[in-house]
């Protein structure tokens, strides 16, 4: 393996260590405004258990077990595979998920009953649930911006399907992509750019301080910590400080920054806190999803 494709391999298992310490770091400050974590925590930096879903530290939530129904359909079949992704979220459905967003479970049970592989366009899917769990297909077209681009869009259509939505999710992916690439910040910030150039309402600047659910507040906090952040850990922090959908807000800074800044840039003691068995399974899949992407030519 030459090195090119070695800091590509290690940057895209960052990512995916990096989604599901954010989701885990963030999950305790779910639904909390920034002074009650303030009161509570000062500034929470550890991965602690707790918050309204009662979590183990360390444990991840929904945001993570759907990239990973997305990762392991896509490894199964050797490449896209829509209605093995629908299938893996219908046996994640059944196995009553510690937490599942409503417009989630929506889509899934309109695939369940109806095999339905498109939901149609409601303008309430303008929810952050599909672009947390972007990355597997990320990985997987690495090197090929538009099957990137149509394949981020039909894995969201399985439950979202919403402009906003769509756009987040192929701005992140293109964001993730690069930062894989070894990009500099100023050029994932013409993305962002052209993002807010088609919908004035993600820009971020100057920062409202939302971080809800809807997609359009969730992007805005990722982008305001991300490109002010001077770290892995300092984007992170930040972000999942914010409150609110603290969980999805820190699953997307995690998969950002960690494809951006490096495995090794990754506080050790976050990753010994961790699920073992959740951080080894993200680490091989990263690999296997990679493998199979058209930049990888060794
Ligand atoms: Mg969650």
């Amino acid at each position: 393996m030459n090195a090119q494709l070695r800091e590509i391999l290690s940057r895209s298992q960052a990512a995916f260590l990096g989604l599901a310490i954010g989701d885990a770091l963030g999950a305790p400050l779910e639904f909390m405004t920034t002074g009650e974590i303030k009161a509570k925590y000062g500034l929470l930096k550890d991965l602690v258990g707790g918050g309204w879903l009662r979590i183990k530290a360390g444990r991840v939530t929904d945001d993570t077990e759907m990239s990973l129904c997305i990762a392991r359909a896509i490894v199964a079949a050797g490449g896209w595979d829509l209605k093995g992704i629908a299938e893996n979220f219908a046996a994640w459905l059944k196995s009553r998920p510690l937490d599942v967003g409503d417009t989630c479970r929506k889509g899934i049970r309109n695939y369940m009953l109806k095999g339905a592989l498109e939901t149609s366009f409601n303008q309430w899917d303008a929810g952050n649930g599909a672009v947390m769990r972007i990355l597997p297909v990320v990985l997987s077209t690495m090197g090929d911006g538009g099957e990137c681009e149509r394949q981020v869009i039909a894995q969201a259509h399985l439950t979202h399907n919403h402009p906003l939505s769509d756009s987040a999710c192929i701005c992140l992916g293109k964001m993730v992509q690069l930062s894989i690439q070894g990009h500099s910040k100023p050029r994932l910030r013409k993305e962002v750019d052209a993002l807010i150039e088609a919908h004035p309402g993600f820009r971020f600047e100057p920062y409202k301080g939302l971080a809800t659910g809807y997609v359009v507040d969730t992007m805005q906090t990722v982008f305001h910590h991300f490109f002010r952040g001077k770290d892995f850990e300092d984007c992170l922090v930040n972000t999942v400080n914010q409150g609110g959908d603290a969980d999805t807000t820190g699953a997307i800074m995690g998969m950002l920054a960690g494809a951006y800044y490096g495995l090794e840039n990754i506080p050790r003691r976050w990753q010994k806190k961790m699920d073992s068995k959740v951080m080894d399974e993200v680490t091989v899949l990263a690999e296997r999803l990679v493998r199979l992407s058209p930049q990888w030519e060794p």
